[in-house]
């Protein structure tokens, strides 16, 4: 990456929700605005640092400005137990309001370093609504990361307006919902409780202020290119009148392999011990599973998993990352003999996976994945067709992105919107669903239209491509600000 000078320093604050899926994609955003000659600092919490500042290290003796701030997280102060300063790391459901009600207070100590610094533009996450009214005390424009889809977005505001989900007689008939550009279908089931329900949650009041913050901000930054969503980039931004800039696929920016392994966390296996096991395999012949960072299941069901895997009798990396599990790590669910019956043809990872490093090895045939829209968009990236297994979040919207508009993923039947211990997927079901995208009729069509997807995602940050276009005018936008001058 070559740093382009004289173009008027820009100093941009990022500062994102405390949970893999949020920093990750948000250090890449930071390296990218670094590697265009803008000055960034993340803003994180101190037991956060370490996803940071190895990258920030690099490219910091690479001659980019890039630096940390950190905040002191008053966790203890709402009940948290000190160690928890992540998503992934709450006690129990009731843990994440408390969290919410955390991060809220980090505004004043926000403000202080917005006051000091007084960077040009805050980029914080659709987590953090009150970050707008904080870059306001300072004209500073406040862009919101949400870490979706636009697909998402548009979704999520015609269930919201239409509530189509209260005209069906049951919770497991199928509802259009309506006004999209693809005819996409959903069960009650599949919607999240806090969208569907009547009745107040912990998180109405969150939830709504999330939906006046993206009124009142400058705007929003997509981690999603133009080719991978076009109607739902031109519904977002031409029918429901919103500023956003696609400056995706951020995966991309991870060109060597220490880069591609070093992301979140350490890896709970050595990489190049890993590249070497894939090596041994044939092209488009292992089935990649993993289920992202929060995601958690009940233990019939990994059962079930591990059975379905079986079943299908293909090579396999599976991550294994269960909260129970890291509690205890009894692994108690998982049937007899399987680890030696599967010698040879599988790989356990247990812990964090080098995900992107292993996604992009031409091995890899298949990713079973939960749709989490960076293991959506990483995914894409390597052109690895998909086996979906949508659990909480948009995920289920990601889905048809997947399923039923690229036709690159099939289905393994996820019925219900849940939070943790999932659970109801059949081993017929998941073997099933892997076979068809590994070895069928269909598999080759299917990975035809995952490696055009492929290159479109490469063309989009390259030169002249659409996402380095659309970061290019939010970049003049910024340096034409009011208060720059
Ligand atoms: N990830 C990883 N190793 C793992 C699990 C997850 O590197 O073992 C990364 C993955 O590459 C992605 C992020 O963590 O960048 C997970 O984000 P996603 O949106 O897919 O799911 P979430 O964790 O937010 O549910």
């Amino acid at each position: 990456m070559a740093i382009r000078m004289g173009e008027g320093e820009l100093h941009v604050f990022f500062f994102p929700f405390m949970a893999q899926g949020h920093m990750i994609p948000i250090l890449d955003m930071a390296k990218l605005f670094a590697s265009r000659g803008v000055k960034a600092t993340i803003i994180t919490t101190p037991l956060n640092q370490p996803v940071f500042s190895k990258a920030v290290e690099k490219y910091a003796q690479l001659g980019f400005q890039i630096q940390i701030r950190l905040l002191q997280f008053p966790g203890v102060d709402v009940g948290l137990p000190e160690s928890c300063q992540r998503l992934d790391q709450i006690p129990s459901d009731d843990g994440l309001p408390r969290f919410f009600n955390a991060c809220e207070m980090l505004q004043e100590p926000l403000e202080q370093i917005l006051r000091e610094l007084r960077p040009d533009c805050l980029v914080a996450d659709i987590f953090f609504p009150w970050a707008t009214e904080a870059a306001a005390k300072f004209d500073i424009p406040r862009l919101i990361f949400h870490g979706c889809s636009y697909l998402a977005m548009c979704a999520t505001d015609s269930l919201e307006t239409h509530k189509p989900f209260n005209d069906v007689s049951s919770d497991s008939q199928l509802f259009t919902i309506p006004n999209l550009p693809h005819e996409l279908k959903l069960t009650r089931l599949q919607v999240s409780p806090f969208e569907r329900s009547k009745v107040e949650t912990p998180f109405t009041d969150i939830l709504k202020r999330i939906s006046e913050s993206e009124e009142t901000s400058y705007g929003e930054i997509f981690n999603s290119f133009y080719e991978l969503e076009p109607d739902y980039a031109e519904q977002y931004k031409n029918v429901l009148g919103r500023r956003a800039w696609s400056v995706g696929p951020l995966s991309l920016y991870n060109r060597d392999v220490e880069d591609k392994a070093q992301r979140g966390k350490k890896s709970s296996i050595d990489e190049l011990k890993c590249l070497e096991w894939l090596d041994s395999k044939n092209p488009h012949s292992v089935v990649y599973i993993c289920f992202g960072s929060v995601a958690n299941f009940a233990p019939s069901q990994l059962q079930e998993l591990a059975l379905g895997i079986e079943d299908s009798g293909l090579d396999f990396v599976w991550v294994i990352r269960n909260k129970s599990e890291e509690d205890n790590g009894s692994e108690k669910w998982m049937p007899g003999g399987f680890e030696e019956r599967t010698k040879g043809k599988g790989l356990i990872i247990r812990g964090w996976a080098p995900q992107v490093l292993i996604l992009d090895h031409p091995a890899i045939g298949a990713f079973v994945t939960h749709c989490g829209w960076n293991s959506i968009q990483e995914g894409v990236c390597a052109g690895v067709p998909m086996v979906t297994w949508p659990l909480f979040a948009e995920q289920f919207v990601n889905e048809k992105l997947m399923t039923d508009i690229l036709q690159t993923g099939i289905g393994v039947g996820s019925k219900e919107w849940k939070l943790s211990d999932n659970d109801g997927v059949k081993r017929e079901a998941i073997a099933e669903a892997i076979k068809k995208v590994m070895i069928s009729e269909e598999s080759e069509a299917m990975r035809n239209r995952a490696k055009t997807m492929k290159d479109k995602a490469r063309k989009a940050i390259e030169e002249g491509g659409s996402s380095y276009l659309d970061f290019n005018s939010l970049l003049d936008e910024l340096r034409a600000y009011p208060a720059k001058h």
